[in-house]
């Protein structure tokens, strides 16, 4: 495999090699090696992304790849490093954050000419790790990797993970933050992607007034990840071509991160940190950390216990703060131009294409070959009947599909409610929701098997729900491995209704309600 960084290559680094914590100035990342592990072993992997790199999956478990994905062994051509960006956490600025527990091990090219680097989750300290440890536990490690992954197959632009890898030593966390840290098995995920810049990165020399080093990020960020011939067009050799094509590039990621935010709405993922430093410039989901899926519909919920006074990034919110975080992001780049007028426009282009996904995404869920006028408040009213009667978005949208509009019939959905009683309250006026679906269907051009297939293309059978991922988790800790690949293969084909595997589209069961890891995660990771 072939590396050439560009990142290291073309951009100021740190001139300290290594070292101890600390502010880093004028340098957008430090190299630093990773921290060898006792007895690693592979716990999973991702045939797909093995072989989008030209690997074969069966590699990764011997040398010299596990060395390399456990951070033992670094090939040539590899030369790791973390980067140094800064962020907005929970609406404050935090200041400089970086790589604390992330090393890139290098930039390659894929047989079919993609770039991809290669990033190690828990490798050990770099200079931004504050006060933490640069490790990563098992349980946050299986969340990531198999969320990673199931993004992926729903459809959903992503970071990608590799490979799963058990170090065989021993990580201390304090799991609730009430003061009772326990040892827990440490793991190393590596995440695939063209590129991990956050918005955070452009952010931290902005609020150094580093506007040097500002410029030269952004110019190699549309350079090496945004190169469209037709931006060129305008030369960038002159101050208002470099103007208009650096505009091109804001509206593009606001368009990005609105199809993201319109694909999270659509299957029910709340991200749970929504902080600046999470969000990624190329409108991928990254770090997968307290994230959840809601099962009850409940636009309030967040399964983040660090966000439970304030819920700021409820499931609901997340639009909301996507066009807050793209704001900090427009304000960082605001010294690259000479009026703000682009950036508003850009942040418009955010408004407009979610606007246009979520109504996209109201048709196809609903079984309709368009959004009209009437029809997001036909969606309002279902949502709110869904909230209120504590119905299963998962299971409610999939069983739609099977809804014939001569036959309106409630007892269809029997096995997305979670109280019999509040479905029983609520009978009559699901019933006049149903009915109204009805006449609304029979008005609309799509035959019925187009129809349904369509649905079932937006409407997933199976997600990561939490309770599945607690399992996984309770089991690799009683030493069945295997439990990662094994939900891994179904979450590969989503919206395929694999009836054989029907246990695991089922509502969440009672014992995961309250159980910690199912409905409560923190950040300790
Ligand atoms: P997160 O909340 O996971 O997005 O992390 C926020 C910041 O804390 C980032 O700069 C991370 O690199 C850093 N961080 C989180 N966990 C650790 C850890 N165990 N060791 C070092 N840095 C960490
Ligand atoms: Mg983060």
């Amino acid at each position: 495999m072939l590396f050439d960084n560009r990142f290291v290559r073309e951009l100021p680094g740190d001139r300290v090699i290594g070292g101890g914590r600390r502010q880093v100035q004028g340098a957008l990342y430090s190299r630093v090696e990773p921290t060898p592990v006792d007895a690693p072993r592979l716990i999973a992997c991702a045939p797909e992304v093995a072989a989008q790199l030209g690997l074969d999956p069966r590699d990764l478990g011997v040398e010299p790849w596990l060395g390399v994905l456990s951070g033992n062994a670094v090939l040539p051509g590899m030369q790791p490093w973390a980067s140094n960006y800064g962020g907005h956490q929970f609406g404050h600025w935090a200041g400089q954050l970086g790589d604390g527990r992330a090393i890139s091990l290098g930039e390659t090219q894929t047989p079919v000419g993609d770039r991809l680097e290669l990033q190690l989750k828990g490798a050990g300290p770099t200079p931004y790790s504050r006060t933490a440890d640069g490790r990563a536990v098992m349980r946050s490690s299986i969340r990531e990797f198999l969320c990673s992954e199931a993004m992926h197959h729903l459809g959903i632009p992503t970071t990608r993970a590799l490979s799963l890898v058990a170090t065989g030593e021993p990580v201390l966390r304090d799991m609730f933050y009430d003061g009772n840290p326990r040892h827990e098995p440490g793991a190393i995920v590596c995440r695939v992607a063209p590129s991990f810049v956050r918005f955070g990165h452009f952010e931290l020399p902005a609020s150094r007034s580093d506007h040097a080093l500002l410029e030269r990020l952004v110019e190699f960020t549309i350079a090496r990840d945004f190169a469209k011939a037709e931006w060129n067009a305008g030369s960038s050799d002159n101050p208002t071509g470099r103007e208009t094509m650096r505009a091109q590039w804001f509206a593009e990621v606001c368009r990005r991160t609105a199809v993201m935010i319109a694909h999270w709405m659509r299957v029910g993922f709340v991200h749970g940190v929504m902080n600046t430093d999470n969000m990624s410039i190329l409108g991928l989901t990254i770090d997968y950390g307290p994230y959840g899926w809601v099962d009850n519909y409940d636009p309030d919920w967040t399964p983040n216990t660090t966000d439970a006074q304030h819920r700021r990034y409820r499931f609901a919110h997340q639009p909301q703060i996507a066009h807050w975080n793209l704001r900090c992001l427009a304000g960082a780049l605001a010294p690259l131009f000479q009026s703000t007028a682009p950036l508003i426009e850009g942040l418009g282009v955010f408004e407009s294409t979610y606007v246009a996904a979520e109504r996209a995404n109201l048709a196809a869920k609903l079984g309709l070959s368009e959004c009209r006028d009437d029809d997001p408040a036909h969606m309002e009213r279902l949502q709110g009947l869904l909230h209120e009667a504590e119905v299963d978005m998962t299971i409610f949208f999939r069983t739609l599909a099977e809804f014939d509009p001569r036959k309106p019939d409630l007892a269809l959905f029997a096995g997305a409610f979670y109280e019999p009683h509040k479905r029983d309250r609520h009978a009559e006026e699901f019933t006049l929701w149903l009915s109204a679906h009805a006449r609304r269907l029979l008005d609309d051009p799509l035959d019925p098997r187009e129809r349904r297939e369509r649905m079932n293309r937006t409407n997933p059978r199976y997600v990561l729900r939490n309770y599945l991922a607690q399992q996984v988790i309770d089991r690799v800790e009683a030493g069945d491995d295997g439990a990662v690949a094994e939900l891994l293969e179904v979450l590969r084909c989503p919206y395929d209704d694999q009836n054989e595997h029907a246990a695991l589209a089922a509502r969440r069961p009672d014992w995961a309600r309250e159980r910690a890891g199912c409905s409560m995660l923190s950040c300790s990771s």
